[in-house]
């Protein structure tokens, strides 16, 4: 884990961010380090400068390539009910985006692994890892719908985009007792899912915690 230096972005009003916090608490986060890094981590690096005021409402908003950053309610809660059975030290993140999830985790987790499949996307995000000097994150550009073996097994699986079913691969990637936490359906409609690996068994427990609304998870990369 790593601290994070907030050197010059004094510009957003910290009661801004505090009103934030204080809207995540209300409905229903209480995870206290969560909370912590939701406060300290600067949101508005993640967007570009035309939205950067916005940056501290709690909404999703565009980040080009028809891809938009989660909304905060949504980060706090998936990290939440990710770290909600205990420590995870290997996460690996399908759907990097803009890279503020992964930033989020690598706070509170050993090691983040993350794949996106816009390559243009991953790059600003990279940069956005070095900048905030977050050397925990290691990220690929990739179809994160075949998880990334290379890293396997994973403490838990956070999947940032919504396909129709579970990847299986997922499942496979995960550790004895692992997490997926996972939004699942189509535009029409879809439900976050916590999904709890067994043991080291192949069986699976499964809840479903809300109704979402993410991107689809496309297969194959793009340039
Ligand atoms: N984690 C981001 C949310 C990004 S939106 C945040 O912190 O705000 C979801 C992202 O998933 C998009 O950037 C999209 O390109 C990506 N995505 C969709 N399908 C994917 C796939 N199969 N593999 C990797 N990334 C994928």
């Amino acid at each position: 884990m790593n601290s994070i230096d907030l050197g010059g972005v004094g510009m957003t009003s910290q009661r801004t961010r505090e009103r934030l916090i204080e809207r995540l608490r209300e409905r229903g986060i209480d995870n206290e380090r969560v909370l912590e890094v939701m406060r300290v981590m600067p949101r508005h690096i993640f967007l570009d400068e035309a939205l950067s005021h916005r940056a501290y409402e709690d909404t999703a908003l565009p980040i080009g390539y028809s891809q938009t950053i989660s909304q905060p309610y949504i980060v706090a809660l998936m990290t939440q009910l990710l770290l909600a059975a205990g420590p995870r030290a290997r996460v690996l993140e399908v759907g990097t985006g803009c890279g503020y999830q992964a930033a989020i985790l690598s706070q509170l987790v050993d090691q983040v692994y993350t794949v996106e499949r816009i390559k243009p996307l991953l790059a600003k995000a990279r940069e956005r890892f070095r900048l905030l000097g977050l050397r925990n994150v290691t990220a690929l550009h990739s179809d994160g719908g075949l998880g990334w073996d290379q890293h396997a097994p994973y403490d838990a699986i956070i999947t940032t985009a919504a396909p129709r079913q579970v990847p299986e691969e997922l499942l496979y990637q995960l550790a004895p007792d692992g997490l997926l936490v996972i939004p699942v359906g189509t535009d029409d409609g879809q439900e976050l899912r916590v999904i709890h690996r067994q043991g080291d068994s192949s069986h699976f427990e499964e809840e479903v915690v809300t109704h979402v609304k993410f991107v689809p998870l496309l297969s194959g990369v793009a340039r």
